[in-house]
């Protein structure tokens, strides 16, 4: 039955339900103070990779789904989404390799292919989402499905109810306080992008001892990170972070010496120790939370987006 849905949060997390509720034929209305283009959503690398995303039962499954679904879409040149291949640098002997279970394509790095103080490795083919060209694209789809969006900052479940049969709260950190969830924290990242010259094989090196360390090379640019420092609200760019960065990609990948930097950004990822994904009780019409995605908000985007639509049709 088709059910009136107001999703707040208008992220890669909020835009993914919307599409998804919209696809099964409910009429979905987008509440949110900020386009996905101002959100967090849009500072993510974004590589298919499950970073501190926490431990819920569920994980795998959503996990399969959205890689499932970006390689669906990676068909799809206007989605912006590519599979790419690339290496995972492993720092300590038996890292958790469990999310290997979720991608078709991988298997052990040589000894040649790792950097200095690596001790093995997994090179894998994964979806790399190029977010300048996926966010507006997801928005027109949802747009196309009938999804309306309305712009303004909700104060409380309540507020953002209206004539709506159900309520998504999909607000990344800001979802903490719309259900009263003080076990929300910040885990602040700083990236550079770099002009692209034609570089497609991606890096992610987390146990890095100069501090995590990414290079996702996306359509026009290269994405890289960073910083995770939990508990930090910063939002401007330091620039001897931004230096510290620079150093230890280029010693990854001595190719990305010199190149232009287009711009700079940080980020709150909006994490949780566990996702919260599930139905609200205790409001005057039913409550669906889905937040708390860490550093893998788009990894897992579409696995609970489905989720979220499931549980839709169950409450
Ligand atoms: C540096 C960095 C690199 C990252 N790299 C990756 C990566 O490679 N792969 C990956 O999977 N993930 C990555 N992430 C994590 C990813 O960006 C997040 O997990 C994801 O963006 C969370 O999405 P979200 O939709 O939950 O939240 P957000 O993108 O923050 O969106 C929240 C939305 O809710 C709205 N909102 C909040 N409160 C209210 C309110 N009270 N009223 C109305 N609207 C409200 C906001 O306006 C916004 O529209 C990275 C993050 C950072 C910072």
């Amino acid at each position: 039955m088709s059910k009136r849905v107001n999703v707040v949060g208008a992220g890669i997390v909020g835009l993914s339900i919307a599409h998804d509720l919209a696809l099964r034929g409910h009429a979905v209305t987008v509440i949110a103070d900020q386009r996905a283009e101002e959100s967090v959503s849009s500072v993510a690398a974004a590589v298919w990779f499950p970073y501190r995303s926490g431990t819920s039962p569920s994980l795998m499954g959503w996990l399969l789904a959205a890689r499932e679904r970006f390689e669906q879409l990676s068909t799809d040149r206007a989605a912006g989404v590519d599979l790419r291949d690339g290496l995972v640098v492993e720092r300590h002997v038996g890292e958790d390799r469990s999310w290997t279970d979720a991608v078709p394509h991988h298997h052990e790095a040589a000894a040649d292919e790792l950097p200095d103080g690596a001790v093995a490795g997994v090179r894998a083919t994964v979806p790399v989402i190029s977010m300048p060209h996926y966010l507006p694209w997801l928005e027109k789809r949802c747009a196309g499905l009938g999804v309306t969006f309305v712009e303004r900052k909700v104060t409380s479940v309540e507020d953002a109810t209206g004539d709506a049969d159900l309520v998504v709260v999909a607000a990344g950190m800001g979802s903490g306080a719309l259900l009263d969830d003080d076990s929300m924290y910040p885990v602040q990242g700083q990236i550079v992008r770099l002009a692209n010259p034609g570089i497609t094989e991606w890096i992610t090196d987390t146990e890095n001892p100069g501090g995590l360390t990414y290079i996702v090379p996306r359509r026009e640019d290269i994405v890289c990170g960073g910083v995770a420092q939990v508990g930090s609200w910063a939002t401007e760019p330091v620039a001897e972070i931004e230096q510290e960065i620079l150093r230890r990609v280029v010693s990854l990948m001595p190719a990305l010496a010199g190149l232009p930097v287009l711009s700079r950004a940080t980020g709150l990822r909006p994490a949780r120790d566990s996702i919260r994904l599930e139905h609200v009780a205790g409001f005057p019409v039913p409550v669906i939370a889905c937040y708390g995605h860490g550093g893998a908000g788009v990894t897992l985007s579409w696995g609970c987006a489905e989720a979220v639509a499931d549980l839709a049709d169950q409450v």
